[in-house]
């Protein structure tokens, strides 16, 4: 008697499992699931929930933004509202966050990939409904030759295909391009930095009323996100997020 596919795709994870068991990354003990990160160690990392509502910088002074409950924003989006309208970066670039995503990025182990977008869409709710095209930040060439992918881009495919809201969103590649090495920021005012990082960054076409999410590994500074989103706005973008998987907190704390 055949055997239904069904039975084979339901079998397989088990079988894989046995036969090449997945161990935790944080805590060395068996996953027993298809991550490298057992369920104990992924509920021990540190949410960043206590956000500015438009940086996400950590405030963990600040209300969660969570059960309806609507945070502050940040002095310095107050002073002076950057180019996008809200990060969603769930997630707080701690010592364990950094190890996995250190491993992922300069290690070069994409298989980790997958473990990645599912931390980012765990506490996914309501952003993709909202958005016509996701945009990874381009790496520039030289970068991109030296690593050998680009982090945004296969972050960026991996959460399209896992999650079933975002497989229709279109994924671009092309509608931003960054055509020049930037100049070293730190030879720069601060003013000359924001200029020589959005001359960086081109849109190809207009992008008139279209909501763009625009896929980042770690929020820092938001200095390039922000670069980006002035180039999308100026090219017609009507909302712009930014989505990364961690925030760092501010360089003062
Ligand atoms: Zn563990
Ligand atoms: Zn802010």
């Amino acid at each position: 008697m055949a055997l239904p596919m069904k039975f084979f795709s339901k079998l397989t994870p088990h079988l894989l499992e046995g036969l090449f068991p997945n161990y935790c990354l944080l805590c060395g003990l068996r996953s027993y699931r298809d991550f490298a990160l057992c369920s104990l160690c992924e509920s021990g990392l540190a949410a960043n929930d206590a956000c500015c509502t438009q940086c996400a910088l950590p405030m963990p002074w600040a209300l969660p933004n969570r059960n309806g409950l609507r945070g502050a924003r940040c002095g310095q989006c107050l002073l002076s509202p950057p180019a996008f309208d809200r990060v969603v970066a769930p997630w707080l670039y701690d010592e364990q966050m950094a190890f996995l995503i250190h491993r992922w990025k300069f290690h070069g182990e994409r298989q980790l990939t997958p473990l990645l977008a599912h931390l980012w869409l765990q506490p996914f709710s309501e952003s993709a409904q909202a958005i016509d095209i996701i945009v990874p930040v381009p790496l520039h060439w030289r970068k991109f030759w030296h690593r050998g992918f680009n982090q945004s881009l296969i972050l960026a495919a991996a959460l399209r295909g896992q999650c079933e809201a975002l497989r229709t969103v279109r994924l671009s590649t092309r509608l931003v391009q960054r055509h020049q090495a930037t100049l070293p920021q730190s030879s720069l005012s601060a003013l000359a930095r924001k200029t020589n990082l959005i001359a960086a960054f081109t849109a190809r076409q207009r992008c008139d009323n279209l909501r763009i999410a625009i896929v980042d590994d770690v929020l820092t500074t938001g200095a390039t996100a922000a670069a980006m989103a002035t180039t999308l706005r100026d090219a017609g973008a009507a909302h712009i997020e930014i989505w990364c998987l961690a925030r760092t907190p501010a360089p003062n704390n």
